[in-house]
């Protein structure tokens, strides 16, 4: 490999193993701050899609495997592969175009939720994003999306209209319903498996909601079963403008003392209702109002917007954590999965860590997805968010994690790729896919990615 090679073909930065910033330019963007000692032979800092190009002949031409990095937010951090070369596009950060009156808007990948909606907020728009306020769409697109307002909106790639893309030929395409179909129907769900570079999303809007309302409520941790079963019977008949959670996270400040005999843990349950008008909303919410078991307190149908939903997502997912995810899906109820993790709960090593399932509202759940890889839909999706601070307390977090991940793994439909780790059990990959959606996925990478240009789930994974 002759990097100078590069470095002439590239407008953009490139660093190469053994530079002094190799580094940084490595870790310096990821989130989890657990980060694996794989790394590539060289990395370049795209600034344009000719330097993408340029990068992808260069690795076809020297044998080498092209890993991607978009906003680097993926729990399990798949765009740390060894060797071959790492192709950056954090500096794709602009929002292209917004057509207000055919509710269109063209962004590049790297924009994160909160931006999106705040381009949209003033033009009475909106897009299903997703919940934490600094994801990036790149990456979260190619997951499938779990979004805000989802029994109304769908997952966040269903609302993709097209994208652009470069392929492992090193071409610029669009790619949509209509052209390109196969990279279409891989990019809403191949996740980290993808074989190609997304440059651009053309999103489909929506009006805002004009009466967003939250529910929250607070119920001693022994109680999450019984809410469990009692939220997963109340949501078939609910409205789908509610996204409802159930959550197991440390007490707020007033309600400390009541929880201290669980360590502080208790159950949280969240409805946030996308309507138009206040009545409409109040009235979505009202079935939270009648729990089986008293609150230990409550706030009724409170006035939220877009930019406090995000504070709130954000305050539970910190930034600058060290942390192990799995997301899955199940259509149990959840009150029996929360009996059966309660025992683990109570003994959670961080307080930090954020245990949910969100549980789909409306009678059409779970609703028909539209043709894409993206497979799995169910009554329920969550897991734990393992989150710690400190590299001393990884051995006994990790442990927990096992522990708890193992006792839901009777429960799980399957797994959601954005949120569940495919490096230390590579077999989450072929499970977040019908088997069918599968074998269509190994077969267009075959026809589309012959000579394996892209890493695909499993490989340059282990250790150095
Ligand atoms: C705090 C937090 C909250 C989250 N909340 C949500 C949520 O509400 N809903 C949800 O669905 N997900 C959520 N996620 C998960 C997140 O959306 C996914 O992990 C996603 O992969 C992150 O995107 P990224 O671009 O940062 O990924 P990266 O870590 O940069 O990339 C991961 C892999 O995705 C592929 N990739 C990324 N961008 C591109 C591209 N442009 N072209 C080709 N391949 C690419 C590459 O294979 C890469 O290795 C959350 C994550 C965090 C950290």
């Amino acid at each position: 490999m002759h990097i100078e090679t590069l470095k002439n073909a590239c407008k953009g930065p490139v660093h190469a193993a053994g530079d002094a910033d190799f580094l940084d330019a490595l870790h310096g963007p990821l989130w989890n701050r657990l980060v694996p000692t794989r790394a590539p032979l060289a990395i370049v800092k795209a600034t344009d899609e000719d330097d993408i190009i340029a990068a992808v002949k260069f690795a076809r031409a020297n044998r080498l495997k092209v890993a991607v990095r978009g906003g680097g937010h993926n729990w399990c951090q798949p765009s740390l592969r060894n060797g071959g070369l790492l192709i950056d596009i954090g500096a794709f950060t602009k929002v292209l175009s917004i057509d207000v009156d055919n509710r269109r808007a063209v962004i590049q990948p790297i924009i994160s939720n909160r931006d999106v909606q705040a381009a949209l907020n003033p033009l009475g728009l909106a897009f299903p994003t997703g919940h934490c306020p600094q994801v990036k769409a790149s990456g979260y697109f190619l997951g499938g999306g779990m979004a805000w307002n989802p029994t109304v909106w769908g997952s966040g790639a269903e609302s993709l209209e097209a994208i652009e893309l470069v392929t492992a030929q090193g071409e610029l395409i669009t790619a949509s319903e209509t052209e390109n179909p196969d990279y279409f129907w891989a990019a809403r769900g191949a996740g980290s498996g993808f074989f190609g570079i997304v440059t651009k999303y053309y999103l489909k809007l929506y009006a805002l909601p004009k009466a967003i309302h939250g529910s929250t409520s607070y119920y001693r941790l022994e109680d999450a079963p019984v809410i469990g079963t009692w939220l997963g019977r109340a949501a078939p008949g609910m409205s789908p403008s509610v996204e409802l959670s159930q959550f197991i996270v440390q007490a707020p400040p007033h309600l400390r003392e009541a929880t201290a005999d669980r360590n502080g843990w208790l159950c949280m349950v969240t409805g946030a209702a996308f309507d138009d008008t206040p009545e409409a909303a109040r009235a979505a919410l009202q079935p939270l109002e009648t729990p089986p078991v008293a609150p230990l307190s409550r706030e009724v149908a409170t006035p939220l917007n877009f930019e406090m939903l995000f504070d709130g997502s954000g305050a539970l997912w910190p930034e600058g954590v060290r942390a192990r995810v799995e997301a899955t899906f199940s259509n149990h109820d959840p009150g029996e999965m929360m009996q059966a993790v309660l025992p683990l709960l109570s003994q959670a090593p961080s307080p930090t860590t954020v245990f949910l399932f969100t549980i789909f509202c409306g009678p059409n759940v779970p609703a028909p997805q539209k043709d894409m890889a993206l497979s799995m839909h169910a009554k329920v999706y969550g897991g734990p968010w393992t989150m710690w601070w400190d590299a001393k307390d990884d051995a006994a977090n990790a442990a927990w994690h096992r522990d708890l991940i193992t006792t839901l793994r009777p429960f799980n439909l399957g797994y959601y790729l954005g949120e569940s780790n495919t490096v230390e059990r590579p077999a989450n990959a072929i499970e977040a896919f019908t088997p069918e959606k599968w074998r269509k996925l190994c077969d267009l990478r075959a026809t589309h990615d012959p000579e394996g240009v892209f890493f695909d789930y499993f490989e340059g994974l282990s250790e150095p």
